[in-house]
């Protein structure tokens, strides 16, 4: 019999509609290698199990919580699956037998996760007679319970995507930006996970790879199986899973709908992004990984306003050297035959992790208990200096096959870009003494306005930096206290909140006194409906993820700088988030 379908309310980050079998990320078994242990070991190894179990626990657990948005009947089929979970990593039989293992048999904690698994669920299975397919699913269970004891003690990412059959809807329940990263758009129909924010920087990365994806769908991976169809509409922000055949056929509509959309939109790649009183803009893209060149190609946009580099450091064991990184950036500037690249150096911390770093000493192995008012962006940078200088010199050499800019993250001080610009110049010094052939003049050392801090001193930072590239997504999250990747709070994420937006008039007026070049680079630049209102609080130079050039193109088209002005002044004459909100998108908050 067909099972009914079931429709689950997530976050919509990235439009389009898909349609095809579940694809669960977390499928692939963690690598585990059988180990003997020394008995000098014993503690250190203990811990580690007893590190994987609480960490295990806390995602089952948050999982668990999230379950409340559900309806009442798939809350009753999930709920209790994850609460035999949460009971075996809690001082159950397997774990208690793992920890003896690791004690007295002198075994690595993955071993004894793996023997200790397969012996209880092969004790489970060996009668023979009487309800097997129950038996059967415990023992499905407890071996799902000890791949997660593995993977989080293995800290294998829910990264091995080889498997994963074309056509298919990838669903996990979280997605790291360094997993996404790994993703070829050209595979796969769409992402949906059980959790995850709106402008996380996985969803920045799916947006940018243009997969139709809804992230923070609860109770998601509990509510089908692997190859189960499912309908993912990363517009309206639903996940239908065993859809009946009307949403089907609605679902198929509406896939033919957008890419006709799409096409419509190709057609503006070659107009100029002028408003109607023949005021130019400059629309240019963000780069997460060289795989969107094509789509940038393809977009209109006229130049790279944010490469965000942390791609070349992450799914790695070591660094990048400076040729790597020398080829790498050569590589995206001749792609883009001229016109200006501006690199943003390493933005390491938040969200992003990075083994390499750990497994170089160069950041602690477990992550800080805050890690986005930690070591983040130009703060590592200024500690490991070697690796800045490395990175500033790959730069710096690459800027002979076509213009760059140098971009720094996370400032909030002056003193850092000053101090930042000493290592730029240093770095250029010694590249001369090489025998490196650099222009005159340094590429632009620019700096994110993406803290409060920052962006309440950008009168004195315009001082100091050749120009600003506003960074809303982070500026939204320090300004709210609200973590930009997480379900939860994601409600409460409002680039639109006045605060935000008085943060973000009064570093462009800083910028725009000092005559000095002045963008945005976070989501907010890809909304059409927010562009008359950045453009009415004086910007003129948007970057954001290609698929959305032709559609902010048209908004510029649209408008005069005259009607923008007063739509900005009306907007930043409010203090109610909800009235902003209304005004500027149209609908009420909600
Ligand atoms: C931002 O914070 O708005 C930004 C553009 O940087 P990232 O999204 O990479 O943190
Ligand atoms: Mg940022």
């Amino acid at each position: 019999m067909a099972r009914p379908e079931r429709r689950l309310a997530g976050i919509a980050v990235s439009p389009g509609v898909a349609i095809g079998p579940m694809f669960f990320a977390a499928e692939p078994q963690a690598e585990v290698v059988r180990q003997k242990i020394q008995a000098a070991d014993i503690t250190a190894e203990a811990s580690r199990l007893e590190a994987a179990i609480l960490q295990s626990r806390k995602q089952l657990q948050k999982l668990r919580a999230r379950l409340g948005i559900l309806p009442e009947d798939s809350q009753a089929e999930i709920a209790p699956l994850l609460d035999a979970y949460l009971q075996m990593v809690g001082n159950s039989r397997m774990v208690r037998g793992a920890r003896r293992r690791v004690n007295e048999g002198l075994v690595s904690a993955e071993t004894a996760v793996l023997d200790e698994t397969e012996a209880i669920a092969e004790a489970i299975l060996a009668p023979d007679e009487g309800d097997m397919p129950g038996r059967r699913r415990r023992a499905d269970e407890v071996r799902e319970i000890g791949r997660r004891l593995i993977r989080n003690l293995t800290r294998t990412p829910f990264r091995s995507f080889a498997a994963l059959p074309p056509g298919a809807v990838l669903v996990a329940e979280a997605l790291r930006p360094s997993d996404a990263a790994l993703l070829d758009p050209s595979r796969l129909a769409g992402v949906a996970t059980d959790e995850g924010g709106a402008d996380g920087h996985t969803a920045v990365m799916l947006r940018a790879l243009g997969v139709p994806a809804v992230l923070g769908a609860a109770g998601l991976s509990e509510a089908g199986q692997p190859g189960d169809v499912v309908v993912v509409d990363g517009s309206a922000g639903t996940v239908v899973v065993s859809p009946s055949p009307a949403t089907l056929a609605a679902a198929r509509r509406a896939v033919t709908a957008f890419t006709r959309e799409r096409q419509k939109l190709a057609k503006l790649r070659r107009l100029p992004a002028v408003t109607q009183d023949e005021e130019a803009v400059e629309l240019q893209a963000n780069l997460e990984i060289p795989a969107e060149l094509p789509l940038i190609a393809q977009s209109g946009a006229s130049g790279i306003g944010l490469l965000r580099s942390e791609f070349l450091f992450m799914n790695r064991e070591s660094l990048p050297d400076e040729d790597e990184q020398l080829d790498t950036y050569r590589g995206v500037i001749e792609a883009m035959q001229g016109d200006p690249v501006t690199i943003r150096v390493l933005d390491w911390g938040g969200e992003k992790e990075i083994e390499a770093l750990q497994s170089e000493g160069l950041v602690p192995e477990v992550a800080d208990t805050n890690p986005a008012l930690g070591l983040r962006g130009i703060r590592l940078l200024l500690r490991e200096t070697a690796l800045f200088e490395t990175q500033l010199a790959a730069i710096l050499r690459a800027g002979a096959f076509g213009p760059v800019r140098v971009l720094l993250p996370m400032v909030t001080t002056v003193a850092e870009v000053r101090a930042a610009r000493e290592v730029y110049e240093r770095v250029a010094r010694r590249l001369r003494r090489r025998g490196e052939r650099l222009g005159e003049q340094l590429p632009p050392l620019g700096i994110m306005i993406e803290t409060p801090g920052a962006a309440l001193s950008a009168d004195a930072l315009a001082l100091e930096a050749d120009f600003f590239a506003i960074g809303t997504n982070d500026l939204t999250m320090y300004t709210l206290a609200v973590d930009r990747g997480e379900s939860d709070v994601a409600h409460l994420y409002d680039p639109l909140h006045p605060a935000v937006l008085r943060l973000v008039q009064f570093a462009t007026e800083a910028a725009l006194r000092m005559r000095m070049p002045v963008s945005v680079c976070g989501e907010m630049a890809a909304n059409p409906k927010l562009t008359g209102l950045l453009m009415g609080l004086g910007l003129r130079s948007f970057s954001m993820n290609a698929s959305a050039v032709p559609r902010v193109k048209l908004a510029v088209r649209g408008t005069t700088i005259d009607e923008c002005v007063r739509f900005a002044r009306r907007v930043m004459d409010q203090s109610d988030p909800a009235a902003i909100r209304e005004m500027v998108m149209g609908a009420p908050a909600g």
